[in-house]
């Protein structure tokens, strides 16, 4: 058996928005290399859980990545501690070009003078987040300028230079075009080899197409998890979700 020491454990998650229970005693492990597909109709709890693991809403249970416990901790020390997110909308600064956006991400933390020096040329890793998000030609451009899907990707590569080991990723290809869905599983699939990520999405085109495994929420609970087809072939599944 391959060892595999960082990867996402969460046992017992619980969050309660004044008496009601929105995830209610979540278990979830995700490994690197597992593209995992969180799905579920609306209000199944999969925002919450994804807000519980960046410390936006209390919770109770337990989430590790690797050795680290997340639960408890502020937003900014969860995005230090390596794990990012994204939101259905992308938060990426319009007014700055695609490189300031990269280079403010990679600067997050670290003192003026370090981000002066780092000023003077492309620093290799917004290079490489650049090849990766495959927007190395479009680095001048307004950020604002960018497509909808662009956009997520620029989102996608400030996770990349801050060096975020987990990325929760929030429906990244709603509103794109088919060429860019298609581009993105293929981006996600690349940074899932050594990043553990969970995808909230409904396009289950995209899902078929990429997911390696799939958990289905279904009132705040999981209802079912496995492969695509496991899932797809799961009576209790069909009833509440499929529909079909
Ligand atoms: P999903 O992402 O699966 O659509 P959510 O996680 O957004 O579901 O919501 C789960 C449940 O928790 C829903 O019933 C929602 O109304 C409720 N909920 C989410 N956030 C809050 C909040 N801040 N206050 C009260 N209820 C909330």
């Amino acid at each position: 058996m391959i060892v595999r020491p960082d990867y996402l454990e969460i046992r017992g998650l619980t969050v309660t928005f004044d008496g009601f229970v929105a995830v209610d005693h979540v278990d979830l492990t995700v490994f690197q290399q597992d593209l995992r597909f969180l799905i579920g109709p609306n209000g199944a709890g999969k925002t919450t859980i994804i807000d519980a693991l960046t410390g936006l809403v209390p919770a109770t249970g337990y989430a590790r990545y690797g050795a680290t416990d997340l639960l408890g901790r502020k937003p900014h020390q969860i995005a230090r501690l390596g794990i990012g997110r994204t939101f259905q909308t992308a938060s990426v600064f319009t007014e700055l070009t695609v490189l300031q956006n990269l280079d403010i991400a990679a600067g997050a933390g670290r003192s003026p003078l370090s981000l002066l020096r780092a000023r003077r040329g492309v620093p290799p890793q917004v290079a490489e987040a650049l090849e990766t998000i495959g927007l190395s030609r479009a680095s001048g451009q307004l950020a604002g300028s960018l497509s909808h899907g662009q956009k997520q990707w620029l989102e996608i590569g400030m996770l990349l230079v801050q060096n975020a080991k987990v990325m929760l990723l929030d429906e990244p290809v709603a509103g794109m075009s088919a060429d860019e869905r298609e581009q993105t599983g293929a981006l996600l699939k690349s940074i899932a080899t050594d990043r553990t990520v969970i995808i909230v999405e409904h396009d289950m085109d995209f899902l078929r197409a990429w997911a390696d495994s799939v958990t289905v929420l279904h009132g705040g609970k999981v209802l079912s998890e496995g492969s695509v087809a496991d899932v797809q072939a799961d009576p209790k599944v069909q009833e509440v979700y499929l529909g079909s």
